[in-house]
């Protein structure tokens, strides 16, 4: 209601100006002819006539209306180049101000929402350098005055900020201008006041704190190596800390482009996702889904029988697939490809140089121009009184411990309600162990929509998980061979008795131990890094879980490339991680799969979406394989077919994302997919049908209108 007032007022004075031809008397000519006049009633009342001139000049402004400039000559002409420049450098900024508050007012909200995604990059400019771009802006006249001030509304600029650069920025050009007034007679038009001699100069300052900003920077970064002593030459191009995904790809990378690189590993290459991740994890989920339709095999028309199995070799097999992924991460296959390999612990001791307690013995230090901290993540084990008393298993040593027994366990108890906890949950449920979930917050996956959390957490009820949502964990106890763990909900405590229990409840970066605290690399749950992936140090780079935010096996090898390119070619030009497209997928039954926004992340930033949704219950390849569930769901940018995000849960949801993954990467909207040939019958036609979905919503009406009377016409 507010906007739309606004709205009214300016558009009536904005009529007024024009329907009384004020524009007349605002130009170099009329102001002229009035000069005389004008002269009269400021000498015999000066502070009136200032103050009715600094009221005018701020109406003007904030107004955008035209004559600003004509005005600021006329301050010269009747106030004198000192009162003249004060009452223009105040009216002018306050003007401007008010114009800019009225912008962002009116438009901000909604250019943000519809826009938002794409502005990301320059809201975050503005964030971090908004002062120093609008002083540019201001200082150098060509850009217009009233322009600068609409669009720096729709920013997050600060509105202390953009008046007092403005008025610092501006001040230069109202004394050209000033100047110029008081001789007012002898003006004929505006454009000669500013020779271009004068403007280049005005760009040049301009520019310059802008330079000053770089070159302090590129100071600061000296200063940090100061107390360090830099090798005259160094052994390496690259040193990689840890041989996880990230550490493997920047070391790959660096061999491909010839490098000298060593990579460093204290445990087992392949890191977390090969010996304790991803791998053993979809490995047990498979056996666990087979068993599941042996249970359930009168779905396909056979006997629903329970699966007898040694649980003992269900685990072998994990280790054998371990086993048979482990040479795409050995050493034998990274030295064929030009990598050192080294086994041992790695410990930064300057910038520059990298200790390794080789696992044989000994010790080696090397120089780097370049190191690349791959370190990863591992397990956070919450502080719960009791906890080590019972004993607790991790995904760090649950697949050697669980290798040795004939029996999954009979109760287990898994902490944490996100990805790895439902993953490793359901497939014990499947496996035959009783199991008890416990989630502190409301909902399980609490990062995807609330549809989501409830799809899953009845998925995993019907495998008999007891999900206990809203269920604090309080302490740990035993009695004699019993272990039990106390929870609390709605304020009553409740006692769970278990035979093993898996705390799941988060992954934390590893930065302890290998000398980020010696060259003050800072951490704040992750290494803190820039865009560019440097650390403190332009040449120490950081990738992959131990850097953050995601901890994905794919965003860890994404970042590895940004990591080892700006390591090695970064003097030539430097890549920023670009997070825009970033996929992933829980792999429960049924999958759930996302990239980009879902509604939940879209209301929360106040993006405006369009959800356009496809049942997979619908879809005849699902109805044949007994998986006629789930849903694929597509935000896009209202009115367009622009994709902002996709959330599919479903039957091979993460291997289905991978199309609108695509699409999202290189710009194709879903009419593009909806154009694209799919194989009948695959669950991938669900694509195209919720782009078809998409289609239908925005069929053009009345031009089927039109085509409908043209057919019955036709019949006639
Ligand atoms: C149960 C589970 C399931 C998962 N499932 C998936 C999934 O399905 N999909 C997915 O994308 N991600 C999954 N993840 C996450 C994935 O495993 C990680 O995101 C990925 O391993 C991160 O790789 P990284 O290279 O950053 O770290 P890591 O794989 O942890 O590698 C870091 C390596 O650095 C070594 N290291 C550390 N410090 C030193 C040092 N000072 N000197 C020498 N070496 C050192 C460590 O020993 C380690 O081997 C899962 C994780 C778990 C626990």
């Amino acid at each position: 209601m507010k906007k739309y007032l606004i709205i009214c007022l300016i558009v009536v004075a904005v009529a007024a100006y024009w329907f009384f031809d004020v524009d007349r008397y605002l130009s170099l000519e009329g102001i002229k002819a009035a000069q005389a006049q004008l002269d009269s009633w400021r000498s015999g009342s000066p502070f009136l006539a200032g103050l009715s001139f600094f009221v005018l000049y701020i109406a003007v402004t904030s107004l955008s209306l035209p004559g600003a400039a004509v005005l600021t000559l006329a301050a010269g002409a009747f106030f004198g180049l000192l009162w003249g420049v004060v009452i223009v450098s105040f009216a002018s900024t306050i003007g401007a101000t008010v114009a800019f508050l009225v912008a962002r007012f009116i438009l901000r909200d909604s250019v943000q929402s519809r826009f938002g995604d794409r502005l990301q990059a320059i809201n975050r400019g503005i964030e971090q350098e908004g002062a120093f771009y609008l002083f540019t802006l201001r200082l150098v006249p060509i850009f217009p005055f009233f322009i600068i001030n609409l669009l720096m509304g729709l920013t997050p600029i600060r509105t202390r900020t953009f008046y007092w650069v403005s008025q610092v920025g501006m001040l230069a050009g109202t004394i050209v201008y000033i100047n110029a007034g008081t001789q007012l007679a002898r003006i004929d038009s505006l454009s000669g006041i500013l020779s271009p001699g004068l403007m280049i100069s005005f760009a040049v300052l301009g520019l310059f704190p802008l330079i000053g900003k770089k070159s302090v920077a590129w100071l600061k970064k000296r200063r940090v190596y100061a107390k360090w002593s830099r090798p005259g030459t160094f052994d390496r191009n690259l040193i990689v800390i840890g041989a996880g995904a990230a550490g493997l790809v920047s070391a790959y990378i660096a061999a491909a482009v010839k490098a000298k690189v060593t990579l460093v590993e204290a445990n087992k290459m392949g890191g977390d996702c090969l010996n304790y991740g991803c791998v053993p994890s979809k490995a047990l989920i498979k056996s666990a889904k087979l068993a599941h339709h042996i249970r359930h095999g009168d779905d396909y028309g056979l006997e629903a029988v329970e699966p007898s199995f040694s649980f003992r070799k269900v685990m072998a097999r994990v280790h054998r697939v371990i086993a048979t992924v482990e040479p795409h991460d050995s050493i034998e296959r990274y030295t064929g490809l030009g990598v050192e390999v080294l086994s041992g612990y790695a410990r930064l001791v300057d910038p520059w140089t990298v200790e390794i307690s080789l696992n044989g013995g000994g010790t080696r230090r090397l120089t780097s121009r370049a190191i690349v901290i791959a370190a990863g993540a591992r397990p956070f084990v919450p502080p719960l009184p009791g906890l080590e008393d019972v004993g607790y298993l991790t995904s760090d040593n649950l697949w050697d411990t669980f290798a040795v027994l004939d029996e999954p366990p009979r109760r287990l108890v898994v902490l944490g309600g996100g990805p790895i906890g439902c993953e490793l949950s359901q497939a014990f449920a499947r496996l035959g162990s009783e199991v008890w979930q416990i989630e502190m917050v409301a909902r399980i996956l609490f990062r995807e929509d609330e549809e989501v959390s409830e799809i899953a957490e009845a998925s995993l009820a019907k495998d008999g998980v007891h999900v206990l949502t809203g269920h604090k964990a309080l302490r740990c106890e035993r009695d004699g061979e019993q272990k039990f763990i106390v929870v609390e909900h709605e304020g009553r405590e409740h006692r769970l008795e278990f035979d093993a229990l898996i705390c799941a409840v988060g992954r934390i970066a590893r930065l302890q131990g290998y000398g980020l605290e010696e060259l003050d690399i800072a951490t704040e749950r992750t290494v803190v890094t820039n865009e560019y992936l440097e650390t403190l140090y332009p040449n120490i780079f950081a990738a992959g879980d131990v850097a953050g935010p995601y901890q994905f096996t794919h965003t860890a090898a994404h970042q590895a490339w940004y990591a080892s390119v700006n390591a090695l070619f970064g003097e030539f030009r430097k890549f920023r991680a670009d997070y825009s497209v970033i996929p992933w997928s829980t792999f429960i039954d049924p999958e759930v799969a996302r990239v980009g926004l879902n509604e939940q992340e879209a209301r929360e930033r106040g993006i405006a979406v369009e959800v356009t949704r496809y049942g997979i219950d619908d879809l005849d390849r699902a109805i044949a394989d007994s998986a006629a569930h789930g849903f694929v769901k597509v935000l896009t940018v209202p009115g367009k077919d622009r994709i902002l995000g996709v959330t599919i849960v479903g039957e091979h949801a993460g291997d289905l994302l991978a199309e609108f993954v695509l699409a999202m990467k290189h710009g194709l909207g879903l009419g593009k997919i909806l154009s694209t040939i799919h194989i009948y019958p695959t669950l991938a036609e669900a694509n195209k049908y919720t782009a078809g979905e998409w289609k239908r919503a925005h069929a053009p009406k009345k031009l089927l209108a039109l085509l409908e009377r043209y057919h019955n016409w036709k019949r006639r």
